[in-house]
């Protein structure tokens, strides 16, 4: 496979001895978009599957340096920079989702591929890895570390799953927190508000992953809840999705995928339905 696009970042989030956990990021203008790798002693447990095929590969490639059999691959929710770029690259690996992003994607993700086809060509991965196999919330012994699944419902999207290990102190948030990255914003934000102060106020985690951007402390919550803040102040300003955009870019030049205010702004500024 030729690369078409600049190569994604890889970073080693932790390493107590027993388990490492990486974090795959693609470059900024294309989505930031982060994916996680669990490495326990004897197997590996990865979590969401990028937008690019070319990002779905290095993923990949990432995984398979590290030379263990990928026993779980978890999508979180059903927007497609979760789940479009791994069909080709993860054809063989089990695929767990809740049952509603299961059956969500079922119904949407065909169609979703053929439009990213049309428009991207190449970019975009042939087919794709859908789940079959159901995650429900609740505590899950995996090769001796502790994983909590939880349901989230009514933050950046209507229900999305959320992976606790405490063993580490990381939450792996995915789009919960956007790391120096713009947020996909569809309506209100207070679920979604409420959510990330839990997030904040619980002290057995310092790491969280984003689905957009670095690996992160708690500080970068602080600032994810000034960019909501700040959003829906500009939207309550102004009636035009441009005019919205340019006022969110001059507060946040330097922040990462700013290419999902585009594809987001129709549906907040209401000429398209979610
Ligand atoms: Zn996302």
């Amino acid at each position: 496979m030729t690369n078409q696009l600049p190569k994604a970042t890889s970073y080693l989030v932790k390493d107590n001895g027993n388990v490492r956990v990486h974090t795959l990021v693609s470059p900024a203008p294309m989505f930031a978009n982060a994916t996680h790798i669990i490495e326990l002693p004897e197997e590996l447990i990865l979590v969401d599957g990028q937008f690019f095929a070319q990002y779905g590969q290095e993923f990949r490639a990432l995984a398979d340096s590290l030379q263990k059999p990928i026993t779980r691959f978890y999508i979180t929710h059903d927007h497609p920079d979760h789940y479009l770029g791994m069909g080709d690259a993860f054809a063989d690996v089990k695929v767990y989702a809740l049952p509603e992003i299961i059956e969500s994607l079922l119904k949407h993700a065909p169609k979703e591929l053929q439009e990213k086809q049309q428009q991207m060509g190449q970019l975009i991965a042939s087919k794709l890895a859908l789940p079959t196999e159901t995650v429900e919330p609740g505590e899950e012994m995996i090769g001796e570390i502790k994983f909590i699944f939880e349901r989230v419902l009514n933050t950046e999207s209507p229900s999305t799953l959320v992976i606790k290990l405490p063993d580490l102190g990381i939450v792996i948030a995915q789009d919960i927190l956007y790391h120096d990255a713009h947020a996909f914003i569809t309506g209100p934000v207070d679920g979604w508000k409420t959510e990330l102060i839990q997030l904040r106020e619980d002290e057995a985690y310092d790491i969280i992953l984003p689905g957009h951007g670095k690996p992160a402390d708690k500080s970068a919550i602080d600032n994810a809840l000034i960019y909501l803040d700040k959003c829906i102040e500009i939207r309550s300003k102004t009636n035009d999705a441009e005019e919205y955009k340019q006022a969110l870019l001059a507060a946040y030049p330097s922040y990462a995928a700013a290419k999902l205010i585009d594809i987001y702004s129709p549906i907040l500024f209401g000429s398209q339905k979610h």
